[in-house]
């Protein structure tokens, strides 16, 4: 027996004898399932409601869109997510003109993975949200066939997560104290800067929570690389233990200056998406900041950890304002970086799935086959 009929036979095993009905989406009274053996896919635009406005450098905003899919193979469903802050280029219209143009329908084995992506991938180029979505919603799929996590399945041991850390945006000092009140369960801070008020903020917060580190992200607001590098040993005398895209995506010499030099590691955000991009950043930056919604989905950011680690960079996992559902599929990663950024769900009002929690400032996974994220 290959590997891939091994999988589906034990996986059908298992998911008779492992998954709860209420993952396989039917009442708790056993039922047959009708086999298309046909992967099925369903998408619905949900705009996600954010619990403070967000303040980057950039610009400021109230609301995420978002489009949640469903991916069903034989009466089993497996949940993903698009989310589309609007400088990443993409749309609910353009969500939904991506996920409607693919024929998944041809597919007729879920565990052909490469295969799979790799078609959804060739349909158009950019789409990195829609694609993720697809990507999400069949891991999530293939865990529950096989009754397993994702981190199980990665051979990943949950007591090795990270902490995550809490955003405190740019705002008004009586909003930040207010956010601080917010962020005591969490082990480190991680503040929004590149604005006037950069030092009034760290201030502020190193004032109310002494003892927590702190970690920025510029969202490449700083413009002068010798004030940078002034500002990363300020930063590192504050307990800072990284600064994430200081300068202008396209600062490359400036920012590959300021790595040489900064005490604290430079990490890339907005500056790359995908696999490719890494090798060229070698010596550029210190490490990478790896979000679902960029690297279309789990499949490619596992392989980004591989090819960063091969790179010797330092590797932290991130996301977007996000629902339960993408967020805890990235979770799944986290055993294996540095650092998580992974608040993207407790930033928002709306969520429609439990999953991934936060317990005493580590994130802590949920023993739930597929990505670990529940329907409420
Ligand atoms: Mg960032």
């Amino acid at each position: 027996m290959n590997r891939r009929n091994f999988l589906i036979t034990t996986g059908a095993a298992m998911a008779a004898a492992a998954v709860p009905p209420s993952l396989l989406s039917c009442s708790s009274a056993p039922r047959t399932v009708a086999k298309t053996g046909k992967l099925t896919l369903t998408f619905e635009p949900y705009e996600l409601q954010l619990r403070h406005a967000f303040n980057l450098a950039r610009y400021s905003r109230t609301t995420t869109p978002d489009v949640q899919v469903k991916l069903e193979f034989d009466g089993i469903t497996g949940y993903g997510e698009a989310s589309m802050p609007p400088y990443l280029g993409e749309s609910v219209e353009s969500v939904t003109k991506f996920l409607s143009s693919l024929d998944l329908a041809q597919f007729n084995d879920p565990f052909r993975v490469e295969d799979i992506l790799a078609y959804v991938d060739s349909v158009a180029d950019g789409n990195r949200a829609a694609k993720a979505s697809v990507d999400i919603a069949l891991h999530d799929l293939l865990g529950k066939i096989m009754g397993q996590p994702w981190y199980k399945i990665w051979g990943l041991d949950p007591a090795k997560t990270p902490v995550t850390s809490f955003t405190i945006g740019i705002d008004t000092e009586e909003v930040v104290r207010q956010k601080v009140e917010e962020a005591r369960p969490y082990k480190l801070i991680k503040v929004k800067m590149g604005l006037d008020k950069d030092r009034e903020t760290i201030d502020i917060i190193k004032e109310m929570m002494p003892d927590v580190p702190i970690c920025v992200d510029v969202n490449q607001g700083w413009d002068n690389k010798e004030k940078a590098l002034e500002m990363c040993h300020w930063l590192q005398e504050r307990g800072c233990v990284f600064v994430e895209q200081p300068f202008d995506k396209t600062w490359i010499d400036e920012t590959a200056w300021l790595t040489e030099r900064s005490p604290l590691p430079i990490i890339a955000d907005e500056a790359f998406q995908r696999l490719p991009d890494i090798v060229r950043f070698k010596g550029v930056y210190s490490g990478i900041n790896i979000k679902l919604m960029k690297s279309t989905g789990l499949h490619e950011a596992y392989k980004m950890i591989t090819l960063a680690r091969a790179l010797d960079m330092k590797v932290m996992i991130g996301c977007m304002t996000e629902t339960s559902c993408a967020v805890s599929a990235a979770a799944n990663l986290s055993p294996l970086v540095d650092f998580a950024d992974l608040d993207g769900n407790l930033l928002i009002a709306n969520d429609r799935f439990t999953g991934m929690t936060v317990v005493d400032g580590k994130i802590t996974l949920r023993d739930l086959p597929g990505i670990g994220a529940e329907l409420l």
